[in-house]
This record gives structure tokens, sequence and C-alpha cells, in this order.
């Protein structure tokens, strides 16, 4: 970016929207320079449109001048997608925040992006429904960013992600056009898919400006069980049996050993001697069938190895289950806060295997991998406990983490089930998509982005590597 073109830029903008909705002081666009990768880079604009027609404007003014664009939602991504490492422009989604129509007869919502997850789940919530999508960042991230990483969260066992609960889009292309994709019905197959094209690819194609979000009604009921095995080999067989059964879960989430153990001794929870991994198990429905599908599910769980079985009988008991799995983030963080976090996904019935080989690789490696997530997805959030201050840790961490996506890639899996690739995951990608599928994705990308303005340095490894 040459400063000349910044100096034409900012001046263009500054004649060409409010002075109000634009920051260049340093001290001022700082705070929009971060994600929660704790990467950060300082943008030179940061931009609060409030219209479609104002981010058309700044989007042909960053082909102009060639200034990369950075849509930005709450910043709560955890791949540095949201970090502008080029610096540039940052656009701001956080004004764009209207819930523009709640549709119950169609069981549909139209939305900003900048609204966050939490409101749309409240707003769904007054009409007796619920939006699939529930990272457990719900309360601060938007609806723009869960789009543009395909964000889930435990209920996509049974609901899905993103890409299976919205309908359709509006989107300015980084060309400075403004489409319409997809459907206001739930089905409809005029034209190739640009919503599960543009959902997922991290702001490098188009910003989303608008977004029509499939609602589903709220279940009547519900039962949670927390089971707990004496090993971690035990608990993922009972998930295979729990998934080869015809009632699937609304959660089915794990937490290892050293899961177990960290949430004793910093939340003072008592779990039984020798506990190895935890389940929790949550199933939806009608108050006619629950009883039956929970019978089918607690026979599913029962086998080697289980040590505890409890029903949750409060919402109180309910809550308390839940709350040992949202302890674990902020437990992990405090004992190694800068430590790795992956989210690799591989089949279900691979578990054990996966499982193994990971505790392999801390033997060989010396480092402490802690392992929880979103089983019934077989997503699994792998922890490297390590120091990257520390450059032999940092370098053993490398390696680990090369054999782990190897691994992954070898079991038919995924290296990201919801956190995206961002900075952090850009230049293993291409262990996973064949060279063909790869060199196609960087031919629609131009397609989008002409002038690869779009959020550069992210998502697709770079072409010339
Ligand atoms: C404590 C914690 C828990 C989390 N739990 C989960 C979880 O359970 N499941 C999960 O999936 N994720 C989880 N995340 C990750 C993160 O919250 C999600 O990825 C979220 O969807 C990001 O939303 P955001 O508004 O913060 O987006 P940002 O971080 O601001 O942006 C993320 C990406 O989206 C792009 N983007 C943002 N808005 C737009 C737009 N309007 N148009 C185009 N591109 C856009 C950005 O350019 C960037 O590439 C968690 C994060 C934290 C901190």
């Amino acid at each position: 970016m040459k400063p000349q073109n910044l100096r034409l830029f900012i001046e263009q903008i500054h004649q060409q929207l409010p002075k109000t909705k634009c920051y260049t002081d340093p001290a001022d666009c700082t705070a929009y320079g971060y994600d929660n990768s704790r990467r950060q880079s300082l943008p030179d604009v940061v931009l609060f449109p409030t219209s479609e027609e104002e981010i058309i404007t700044v989007i042909r003014l960053c082909n102009h001048f060639s200034i990369p664009a950075l849509a930005r939602g709450r910043g709560t991504g955890t791949t540095g997608a949201a970090v502008p490492i080029y610096h540039g422009l940052v656009i701001s989604l956080e004004h764009m925040n209207r819930i523009i129509e709640v549709d119950a007869a169609n069981r549909v919502m139209v939305v900003e992006p900048g609204v966050l997850n939490s409101e749309v789940q409240e707003a769904a919530a007054r009409f007796g429904f619920f939006w699939p999508p529930d990272p457990s960042s719900s309360a601060t991230c938007s609806i723009g960013g869960n789009l543009a990483c395909n964000a889930a969260g435990p209920r996509a066992i049974k609901y899905g992600s993103c890409r299976e609960n919205t309908l359709g889009l509006r989107a300015i292309t980084g060309s400075g056009e403004c489409i319409k994709t997809g459907t206001y019905t739930t089905k409809g197959v005029v034209g190739y898919d640009l919503t599960r094209l543009i959902i997922g690819s991290e702001g490098t194609l188009a910003l989303i400006t608008q977004a029509t979000l499939k609602l589903i009604p709220l279940p009547e009921t519900k039962r949670t069980l927390q089971l707990i095995y004496s090993d971690i080999h035990h608990a993922a067989a009972a998930v295979s049996r729990i998934m080869s059964q015809p009632i699937i879960p609304c959660a089915l989430e794990f937490m290892d050993k050293a899961c177990i153990n960290i949430i004793h001794h910093r939340n003072g929870i008592e779990f039984p001697i020798n506990s190895g991994a935890l389940l929790i198990v949550e199933i939806d429905g009608s108050t006619s069938t629950i009883l039956n599908d929970l019978e089918k599910v607690s026979a599913a769980a029962e086998g080697e190895g289980l040590l505890e079985k409890r029903l949750a009988k409060t919402e109180a008991e309910v809550k308390n289950m839940w709350q040992t799995r949202k302890a674990l983030s902020p437990g992990l963080r405090h004992i190694a806060p800068k430590k790795i976090n992956e989210d690799i996904v591989v089949p279900v019935s691979s578990i054990p295997t996966l499982i193994h080989a990971l505790e392999q690789l801390s033997k060989k490696y010396q480092i402490i991998i802690v392992n929880f997530g979103h089983a019934g997805n077989g997503n699994l959030h792998v922890n490297l406990l390590i120091d990257p201050d520390d450059a032999n840790q940092q370098q053993h961490a490398e390696q680990c983490l090369e054999e782990i996506f190897n691994l992954v890639v070898n079991l038919k899996g995924c290296l990201s089930g919801e956190h995206g690739i961002g900075i952090e995951k850009r230049r293993f990608i291409s262990k996973e998509l064949d060279p063909n599928a790869l060199t196609l994705m960087h031919q629609i990308k131009r397609v989008f982005d002409p002038a690869l303005i779009m959020n550069p340095g992210k998502y697709l490894p770079d072409p010339t590597l």
C-alpha cells in the first residue's frame, strides 16, 4: 500500500462520508486491530457504516487506491481472521445492528450483520423459536462474524451450523457490487449456492450486509445427563454407541481426565475417584416422547468403564453441569495463557484412535495436551499447554501440530470444525484440500475480489508459495 494512496483514500473517505463515522487517530483505531488470537495490527482507518451504500462507496475506493479492507464483527474470533495484518481499512459492522423482521409464520428472521448472536436468540425466543448456531461466545459475537466463520456450538450435532440455518444473504463483493443470494423460502434450487460459498469464507469474498436466518421451534422439554467413565477410551466407545442409535442428542460434549482435574482443583467440583473422562448428553423433544428417548440414550451410555450416571433433576442442576463445561476455557487460559487451541474434527468412530495418538504425541514432545469438545460431531478442542515464549517448547509444539494435522487428514477428518482458518491454519489447509479444488478456490476469490483487497493474508494459502 503506497503512503500517497492512503492519504488520498482518507481524503476521499472524509469527503464522501460523515467524519463521525470514521476513525483515523491511532489511539482510536488500536481497539480495532486485535481479535481473540491475541494478535494485533493497527488499522489506518476504521469505518462505522450504517448502510449498504456507504459500504459500496468505501469498497470502490479501496479498489481504486489498492487499500486492504477487513469486515469486523466483535473480534472474538480465535484465528487472527479479524486482524488487519496489512493495515488499511477496518469496516466495523457494530452500528448495522437492526433486527429487520421476525416472520413467525415463515419461521424466518432478517437481520443486519452487527446484531449479537444472543440478541437473535432472545428475539427468536419471544416467538417460540431459536436459531441453532450457539457459540459459547454468543453474548459477545456478531451474526456477521458467525456467518463469516460458519460458527456452530454444542447444538450443531442435531441442528447444524450457520450453513444449514441461513436461507439467504445480501453482501457487497470485493469489487463493490451488491448481491442478493439464496431464498426466503426453505426450498429453492435456482442458481449456484452463493449463500453457502460466502458463509465460512471469513470476509475474503464479500462483506455480508444482511442475512435471512432459518428459525426452529423451541423444543418443549430437555433432559441432561452427566456420564463419567474410567478412561477416555470407554467414553469414546460410549459416544459411538450413543451416535449409532436413532435418537440424535442436541448436545454431546466431552472432557478428558486433565479437564476433570482442572475443574476439580479450580472450581471445587467433586468427581468419582479415578474419573478418566466426562460426557454431557442432552436430548430435547416433546413431553410425550422425551422419557422414551431418554431411556434409549441412557441405555446406550451404559457399558464397560461407566463410573457414574447422573440425570439433572432441576434447572439448577442442568446449569451446574453446563457450568462444568463452561469453566474449562477460562481454567485452561489461567494455566497456560498462550496455549494453542485447535478444533479438529474426525469421524466419531475414529475418536478413540485420535485420542490414543494424542497421548503418544504428548509423551513424544513432552507437551501437556488437554482435550474437550463437541464429541457428537467428532469436533475436539485439542489444547497444547505451552509457553510460546519458550523457543524450545514452541518448536516442539509446531512439530507436534504438524503431526496432529497429518493424523486428522489420514483419519478422513477436517482441520477446523468451527473456529476457522484465519492466519493460524492458512499454511496447513493444502493438507486437506486437493490441489485442483484449491486452484478453483483461488479463481473464485479473484471473481469476487479481482483486486484482492478483501481480508488479504487470510484463509487460502499464498498461491505464490
Ligand atoms: C470465549 C469464546 C468462545 C467461543 N466459542 C465458540 C464456539 O463454541 N463455536 C464457534 O464456532 N466459535 C466460537 N468462538 C469463536 C468466535 O466467537 C466465533 O468465530 C464468532 O463467530 C466470531 O464472531 P465476531 O463477531 O467476533 O467476528 P470477528 O472475530 O470480528 O470476525 C471473524 C471473521 O469474520 C469476518 N466478518 C465479520 N463480520 C463480517 C461480515 N459482516 N461480512 C463478512 N465477513 C465478516 C471477519 O473479517 C473475520 O474474518 C469462541 C470465541 C471465544 C472468545
